[in-house]
C-alpha cells in the first residue's frame, strides 16, 4: 500500500499513452524500447535503494483538440515556468508511435510517482536486445516543473501535490469533506457488496475500506475501473481532495448501477434459457418413463411417425436424399425453433405425395364406358363419340402422348361431369383443379419455401388431395388465367400440359422434380379466345354449345329431377314436377345455355315439397292400407287410425326408408302457384320482346357471351343537339367504332332510304343520337351489332317498329356489305330460347347452321343477308322502309 513518500525534485520521465496510472493502482509493464529501456535500466535496476520514476500521460496528436493543461515542447508548464525547448529525438517517437518523427509529444503536467514492486530482465534472442518487465505501483502526484532529456529518456523537475500530513488534518475537521467521504463510503461499500455476491470474495476491499484514508482509496477504486482516458486525466488532475472524492463517488455509482443493468439482462437471459432447457429435458424424461412403462406407443413420437411415413412415401432416391437431410434438420431442432414448423410441414408434404401411389387400371372396357356416358349424359351424341374414341387409343397403346382433351362452352353444359364420367370409365380417381381468375404463376407452381405462409401449387396440392399418381385432373377455367406482374400462369401451364416436361414438373416450394406423366389431364374453358394461342395449341377442343329447351326438358326428366328427388331423400310417388311445370322453368325461370340453373330451381322445388310433406305428415292420420307399408320406423307407435307424431330420423337411414317414413297417400304435384310460390314470379317473358320493340329506335341483336349466346337490344334516341354521338353500355372500342360505320351508312343513305327530304339530308341537323345497350353494368364488344345499330337507327329516323319476333347478327362494311360473324350456333339457339321466331344472319354464316340441332331450326325462319338492305327488307314489317317518306 502507497505510504506517504519523499519525492526527489527530479524524476526519470516514463510516457505513457493515452493511460494514467494513479496512486495506489499497479500496473505489469514490459519495456522494450531503447529509450524506456535506458530509463529503467539507470533509474530502477542499478540503484541500490529503491528508485521511482514519474509516469507521466501523453496524449495522441490526433486528440490534442480535448481540454486539459499539457505541456507542450516550447510552451512553459501549468505553472508558467520555462521549460527547455525540445526537439523530440528520434528514439522517443519511435518509442511511443514511430509514425512521424517530427512529431509533437503532447505531456501532461500531472503525473505519478511510481515505484517497482518487481523487476526482471530480459534478453530477446536472436536479436539480443535486452527487455525489461516491471510492475509498478503509483504512489503520488506531481506537477512538472521543466522537462529535459538525459541521455536517451526525459527527466522533469517536479513538485509535489499532494496535501502534506497537517493539511490533510486540518480538511478532517471540513464537514463537507466529512458528508463526501461518508458517502463515498457508503456507495464503495455497496459496490463491494454486490461484487461479493457475483464473485463469493471482497472481504479483503472491505478490509482496505476500514484501513486506507478516504482520498487514496478514492483513486484506488477508480484505477481498478475501466474508465475513459478524459476521466483518467480528470482525476489524475483532481488535486484537490473533495473534488477528487465526489468525483470518485460519482464514477463508483456509475459502475454499480452499470453492474447492476448487466446483471438484470443477465437473470432474463437465463430465465428464458433455462425454460426452454427445462422443458426439453422434462420431455426426454417424460419420454423416457413412458418406455419404462411400455404405454409409449399411441402416443409415439410425432417426428418418429413422421419419418415412419416418409419411409412408406416411396420418394426416388434423389427425392428421398433430400427429404433425409431436411429430416436432420428438423430433428435437431427444437418444437419452439422458428422454422421448425415450416420444415415439418414441408416434410409432411413430401411424405403425403403419391410419388408411386396409382390406382389400379382396370382393363377398360368400351361398352360400359360408352354405357356409362350414355347414363349420366343425355344427347351430346358428338362429343361422347370423342371421348370413347380418345378412350380407345388409350386402351390400344396406354402411355400413348394423346391429346389433352379441353371442353369448350357456357356454365352448366356438362363439361365437368363429362370428365369426370372419362375418370370413371378408366377406373381412375378424378380432381378437380379450378384456374379461374389465377394471375400469379406462384399458384401453379408454389411459392419458395424462403417466403413466410409459402405453400405448394395447386397441382401439387390436388394430387396430394387425391392421393394418386395417376388420376384424371380437370384443369377447369383454363380460359380464365391472366398473366400481371406476378408472373403468367399460362407458360407454367405449357410446362404441365407437356409431355416433354412434365415429368420433372418443378414446384418452387416442393423443389425436387415430380413425376407428372402419368396424370391425365382434361381442361375446360367458357370460351376458346383467352387461351393463349401456344396453349391451345397442346389441346385439342371440344365444344359444348348448350342445349335447346327440348333437351333440356329431356335432360330434366331423365337426369335432373331423378338425381334431385334422390339428394333430397324423396322418391317419385312423393313429389311429381309435371313436363309442362319444366317446360315453365325452363321458359320463364332460366334462360340459359346450360342447365345449372335449371338444377338449382328443380332443387328448390324439392326442398320446397320436403317441408311441405313435413308439416303435413306432423298431423295426418294414416289409413290402415299405409300402415302396413310404413316403415318400421313408425310401427311400433301407430296404432290403428291413431295420429302419428313425428318421428327424429336418424342421419344415416336410407332415402327410400325416409320416403316410406313419410308416405302419403298421393304424390305431391307441382303446379304454377307451387312454382310462384318458390321460384318467385316468372323471370322471363315471351312477350318481353314485343314489349321491349314497341317505339320505333330498337331493334333486337344475338350476341355471344361467356354464358352462351344471348339477346342483345339496341336502344337508339334523337334530341336537340349539336350532331354528336352518344354511346353507353360499357362498350369497347371495336363496338364503338361499329356504331360510328352504323351512323355514318345511314346518313350517307338518307335520302336514298327516303328518311330525309332531299333539301335536308343532313339526318343530324340540330340532333344528337345516343345509342344504348342495355345491361349497362355488362361490357360489350365486338363487332357484330353493326347491322342491329342500323336497323335501330333507321327504325328511329324512318319512325317504323323493326319486327320483335326477328333478331339479327353480322358485320358491316363501311359500303353496307354484311360480313360473316362467330359463335352461330349459340346465337341461333338463344333466339330460340327467347321465343325468337326469325333470324337474320348473314349469308356467308349459312355454312354454320349444320351445328344447330334440326329442331330449333324447325322452329325458326333463317333469313340470309348480302347487305345492308337485306337486312332491312327483312327486319320490318313490309320490307324496308325507304318506301315511305320519314316523319321526322
Ligand atoms: P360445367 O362444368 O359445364 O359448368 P357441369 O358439368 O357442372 O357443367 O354440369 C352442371 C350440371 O348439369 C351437372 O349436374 C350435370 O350432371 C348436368 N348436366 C349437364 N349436361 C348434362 C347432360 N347432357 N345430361 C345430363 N346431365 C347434364
Amino acid at each position: 500500500m502507497a505510504e506517504s513518500v519523499e519525492l526527489p525534485s527530479r524524476l526519470g520521465i516514463l510516457p505513457f499513452r493515452n493511460k494514467v496510472l494513479l496512486p495506489g493502482a499497479i500496473i505489469r509493464i514490459r519495456c522494450t524500447s531503447p529509450s524506456s529501456v535506458k530509463l529503467v535500466e539507470q533509474e530502477l535496476w542499478q540503484r541500490e535503494e529503491k528508485g521511482l520514476i514519474g509516469i507521466l500521460p501523453v496524449r495522441d496528436a490526433a486528440e490534442t483538440m480535448a481540454v486539459g493543461p499539457m505541456l507542450y515542447p516550447g510552451a512553459g508548464a501549468d505553472l508558467g515556468e520555462q521549460s527547455s525547448k525540445h526537439q523530440v529525438g528520434t528514439s522517443d517517437t519511435h518509442k511511443f508511435d514511430g509514425k512521424n518523427q517530427q512529431e509533437v509529444i503532447h505531456w501532461h503536467t500531472r503525473g505519478v510517482a511510481a515505484r517497482a514492486l518487481h523487476l526482471s530482465r530480459g534478453v530477446e534472442k536472436p536479436s539480443g536486445r535486452v527487455t525489461y518487465v516491471v510492475v509498478l505501483e503509483g504512489l503520488c502526484r506531481f506537477s512538472v516543473q521543466e522537462l529535459s532529456t538525459r541521455g536517451t529518456y526525459y527527466t522533469a523537475r517536479i513538485a509535489p501535490l499532494d496535501m502534506t500530513k497537517a493539511e490533510m488534518e486540518l480538511v478532517e475537521q471540513d464537514p463537507e469533506f466529512l458528508t463526501l467521504s461518508r458517502h463515498f463510503k457508503t456507495t464503495a461499500m455497496e459496490l463491494i457488496s454486490v461484487l461479493e455476491q457475483k464473485q463469493k470474495t471482497g472481504g479483503r476491499t472491505k478490509v482496505l475500506l476500514e484501513t486506507v484514508g478516504v482520498p487514496k482509496l478514492a483513486d484506488i477504486f477508480v484505477a481498478s475501473f475501466e474508465i475513459s482516458f478524459e476521466e483518467q486525466l480528470s482525476m489524475l488532475d483532481s488535486v484537490d481532495v473533495k473534488v477528487r472524492l465526489s468525483k470518485a463517488t460519482e464514477l463508483v455509482d456509475r459502475h454499480l448501477q452499470s453492474i447492476r443493468v448487466a446483471e438484470k439482462i443477465t437473470q432474463k437471459v437465463e430465465g428464458q434459457l433455462s425454460k426452454s432447457q427445462k422443458e426439453f429435458l422434462l420431455r426426454q424424461q417424460m419420454r423416457a418413463i413412458k418406455e419404462e412403462l411400455g404405454d409409449n406407443d399411441d402416443d409415439e413420437d410425432d417426428v418418429a411417425v413422421l419419418e415412419r411415413k416418409m419411409q412408406n412415401a416411396g420418394m426416388p432416391p434423389n427425392i428421398w436424399k433430400t427429404a433425409q437431410r431436411e429430416l436432420r434438420r428438423l430433428k435437431k431442432m427444437q418444437p419452439q425453433q422458428p422454422g421448425y414448423n415450416s420444415s415439418r410441414v414441408y416434410l409432411e408434404l413430401l411424405a403425403d405425395l403419391p410419388w408411386q401411389t396409382a390406382s389400379e387400371e382396370s382393363e377398360l372396357d368400351l361398352k360400359a364406358a360408352k354405357d356409362s356416358l350414355d347414363h349420366d349424359h343425355y344427347g351430346l351424341v358428338k362429343v361422347k363419340q370423342r371421348i370413347i374414341e380418345y378412350l380407345a387409343v388409350r386402351k390400344l397403346k396406354p402411355d400413348a402422348r394423346g391429346p389433352i382433351l379441353c371442353f369448350v362452352g357456357p356454365p352448366g353444359v356438362g363439361k365437368t361431369s363429362l370428365a369426370s364420367s372419362i375418370a370413371t370409365a378408366l377406373g381412375r380417381k378424378f380432381v378437380r383443379i379450378s384456374l379461374g381468375g389465377v394471375k400469379d404463376e406462384a399458384d401453379i407452381r408454389g411459392h419458395r419455401r424462403t417466403y413466410i405462409g409459402s405453400m405448394p401449387g395447386r397441382l401439387i396440392d390436388g394430387l396430394k388431395r387425391v392421393a394418386v399418381c395417376n388420376p384424371v385432373m380437370l384443369l377447369d377455367e383454363i380460359d380464365k388465367t391472366g398473366s400481371d406482374v406476378r408472373g403468367d400462369p399460362a407458360s407454367a401451364l405449357l410446362e404441365v400440359l407437356d409431355p416433354e416436361q412434365n415429368k420433372t414438373f418443378n414446384d418452387h416450394y416442393l423443389n425436387v422434380p415430380y413425376d407428372l406423366s402419368k396424370v391425365i389431364f382434361v381442361a375446360t374453358a367458357n370460351r376458346m379466345q383467352p387461351i393463349p394461342p401456344p396453349l391451345l395449341d397442346r389441346m385439342e377442343v371440344i365444344e359444348l354449345p348448350g342445349y335447346t329447351p327440348e333437351e333440356k326438358l329431356r335432360i330434366a326428366t331423365r337426369h335432373l329431377i331423378p338425381r334431385v328427388l334422390d339428394q333430397h331423400g324423396l322418391s317419385s310417388d312423393f313429389l311429381h314436377i309435371p313436363k309442362a311445370m319444366v317446360k315453365l322453368v325452363i321458359q320463364s325461370y332460366t334462360r340459359e345455355a346450360g342447365v345449372r340453373n335449371l338444377e338449382r330451381n328443380l332443387a328448390a322445388l324439392a326442398r320446397a315439397a320436403a317441408v311441405r310433406v313435413a308439416e303435413q305428415e306432423h298431423a295426418m292420420p294414416l289409413g290402415k292400407e299405409v300402415h302396413q307399408l310404413a316403415s318400421p320406423l313408425l310401427e311400433s307407435r301407430v296404432a290403428d287410425g291413431a295420429e302419428v307424431e313425428m318421428e327424429v330420423i336418424p342421419m344415416d337411414v336410407n332415402n327410400h326408408e325416409i320416403s316410406n317414413t313419410f308416405r302419403v297417400t298421393s304424390p305431391f304435384i307441382v303446379d304454377e302457384a307451387m312454382l310462384e310460390k318458390v321460384l318467385g314470379s316468372p323471370r322471363y317473358d315471351d312477350r318481353e320482346t314485343a314489349e321491349r320493340v314497341a317505339t320505333p329506335g330498337i331493334s333486337i341483336g344475338l350476341v355471344w357471351t361467356a354464358f352462351g349466346g344471348d339477346v342483345q337490344f339496341v336502344e337508339v334516341t334523337a334530341m336537340v343537339g349539336k350532331g354528336d354521338l352518344h354511346l353507353t353500355g360499357q362498350l369497347g372500342d371495336v363496338i364503338k367504332e361499329s356504331a360510328q360505320i352504323a351512323l355514318t351508312w345511314v346518313r350517307a343513305r338518307a335520302t336514298e332510304l327516303k328518311l330525309a327530304a332531299a333539301e335536308e339530308s343532313n339526318l343530324l341537323e340540330g340532333r344528337d343520337v345516343h345509342i344504348h345497350f342495355p345491361a349497362g353494368a355488362v361490357p360489350k364488344d365486338g363487332p357484330s351489332a353493326g347491322v342491329t345499330l342500323v336497323t335501330a337507327l333507321v327504325s328511329l329516323f324512318s319512325q317504323r317498329r323493326a319486327r320483335a319476333d326477328t333478331a339479327m347478327t353480322g358485320e358491316m362494311t363501311l359500303r353496307g356489305l354484311v360480313l360473316p360473324v362467330g359463335g352461330i350456333k349459340d346465337k341461333v339457339l338463344a333466339a330460340h330460347r327467347y321465343g325468337i321466331k326469325r333470324v337474320i344472319l348473314p349469308e356467308r354464316n349459312l355454312k354454320d347452321l349444320v351445328e344447330v340441332p334440326a329442331a330449333v331450326l324447325a322452329s325458326l325462319e333463317i333469313l340470309p343477308a348480302k347487305r345492308m338492305e337485306d337486312v332491312l327488307e327483312h327486319a320490318f314489317e313490309g320490307g324496308c322502309p325507304w318506301r315511305q317518306h320519314s316523319k321526322l
